[in-house]
């Protein structure tokens, strides 16, 4: 049997485990004390237990997350409706709005502005197909497309940048130099064309860590958590890998199941193709703080929703927050709001934060866009592997598909066949 090393226990890597543990002598490295990566759920105190609340990856939907769907059918996971309502909340106008109460406060009914913007957001939709189509824009960042469209500055700052940011947790000049189609492709995909989503969203029922324990199951004595791959040699067609404990181990095979910066910072010697490849993805910080302080909440309370913008200035700065309300999303407490804020700028009263846990999340740029076109060179050699969600748009379908196309090519069939009718053991 083939030995393969796999780095990293996120959807992408626990799903390569899935599909390979029967036919190949799998193993992993994890840099985190924990399994799962962005498949995170913590467990909260309360008077009588605890109660889940997923930091990570929360929510997904039937229509554009087809293998993820599939599975947790496998799996028999249980999932509950959940929603993506939005609110924005822009302290510096003291302007408040829910995408399931766009009139919360009365005096947008007299502002033309506000009116405009909501012109204007419908408008922008109307032009979705112009953009994907008309190659023109192929090159163009957000940012290109509303300055030569001649967008309003609200609608730029107080509805696409907001919706956007909160999708991708990127700060406003980040979420600016967007492409323009990847946005517009993702946004469409999604059902989130407009301020109403057309589709119906899931969360895992008790978090997603019932789905990762029933998919690591099999395989999960092959994992060693606070071992981090620190250099993968690749030498006489096998990979030697170096671990953060100082051991040393080869292998026939590596799967680079990291983010893209990680995996051609442990590569002893890219080669051309991966560094000009791997090098295109750049990562931003997500800090994400589990916490109850209702205060950085809309002061409108029935706007309050599944996610939750907040614009600032301080310091002159522009800064913008995404706050979750778990209790919309995953419904999991009865006695009290549980919310993650992703980038608090410190408004958070420290007495009720319960935990911050720092993740990343890859950047896309028009080069990046023009790069992923590419990504399938990187697995086409007998040795190294990559898998992650930097090959489509960063979320957990985008992950665990690009494990389920490298499975297909290291078994040559597609990987499902073997989940559904384990094979015996092949002999190598
Ligand atoms: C706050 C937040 C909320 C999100 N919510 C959603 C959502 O609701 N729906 C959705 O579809 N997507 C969501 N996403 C995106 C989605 O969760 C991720 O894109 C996806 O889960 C990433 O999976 P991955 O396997 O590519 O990477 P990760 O989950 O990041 O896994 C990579 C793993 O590699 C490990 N690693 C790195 N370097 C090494 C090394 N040298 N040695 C050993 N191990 C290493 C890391 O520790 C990590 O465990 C969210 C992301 C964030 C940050």
């Amino acid at each position: 049997m083939k030995s393969i090393a796999i780095i990293g226990t996120g959807i992408a890597g626990m799903g390569c485990g899935y599909f390979l543990h029967k036919e190949f002598d799998i193993e992993f490295y994890e840099e985190n004390d924990y399994i799962g990566g962005h498949t995170n759920t913590v467990y909260v105190e309360e008077d009588d237990g605890f109660i889940p609340i997923d930091t990570g990856f929360i929510v997904f939907n039937r229509e554009t997350y087809p293998n993820l769907v599939k599975l947790f059918n496998r799996l028999s996971v249980e999932v509950k409706p959940t929603n993506m309502s939005f609110s924005v909340q822009h302290l510096p106008t003291g302007l408040e709005y829910g995408s399931q109460l766009l009139f919360a406060q009365k005096r947008n009914y007299f502002s033309p502005a506000y009116i405009k913007m909501l012109f204007q957001i419908r408008h922008f939709f109307t032009e979705s197909d112009e953009i994907l189509n008309n190659e023109r824009y192929a090159s163009y960042s957000l940012l290109d497309y509303v300055t030569e469209k001649k967008y309003g500055s609200d609608f730029i700052y107080k509805y696409i940048v907001p919706m956007s940011s909160a999708l991708w947790s990127t700060p406003t000049d980040v979420t600016l130099q967007y492409p323009v189609r990847v946005l517009v492709q993702f946004f469409k995909n999604h059902g989130l064309l407009g301020t109403d989503t057309q589709f119906q969203w899931y969360t895992v029922h008790n978090g997603s860590e019932q789905y990762k324990e029933k998919l690591i199951e099999p395989f999960k004595n092959r994992i060693q958590t606070g071992k981090a791959a620190v250099r993968v040699f690749r030498e006489n067609g096998k990979a030697r890998v170096l671990a953060s404990d100082g051991s040393e181990k080869t292998y026939d095979k590596v799967i680079f199941a990291c983010h893209a910066d990680q995996a051609l910072k442990i590569l002893a010697i890219p080669s051309e193709t991966e560094a000009r490849l791997l090098k295109n993805f750049r990562y931003q910080q997500n800090v994400a703080t589990l916490h109850t302080d209702e205060t950085i909440m809309p002061k409108t309370r029935p706007i309050w929703s599944a996610w939750n913008y907040r614009v600032e200035a301080i310091d002159g700065k522009v800064t913008a927050t995404t706050i979750y309300d778990m209790n919309i999303l995953q419904q999991v407490s009865q006695k009290k709001n549980y919310f993650v804020s992703i980038n608090d700028p410190g408004k958070i009263s420290p007495s009720k934060i319960i935990q911050t846990i720092e993740y990343e999340h890859p950047v896309f740029t028009v080069a990046t866009a023009i790069a992923q076109k590419q990504l399938h060179q990187l697995n086409e050699n007998d040795v190294s592997y990559f898998c992650g969600s930097y090959f489509r748009f960063g979320f957990h379908e985008d992950a665990f598909t690009s494990a389920v196309n490298l499975c297909e090519r290291l078994l040559a069939r597609s990987p499902w066949e073997m989940a559904k009718n384990p094979k015996p053991e092949l002999i190598s």
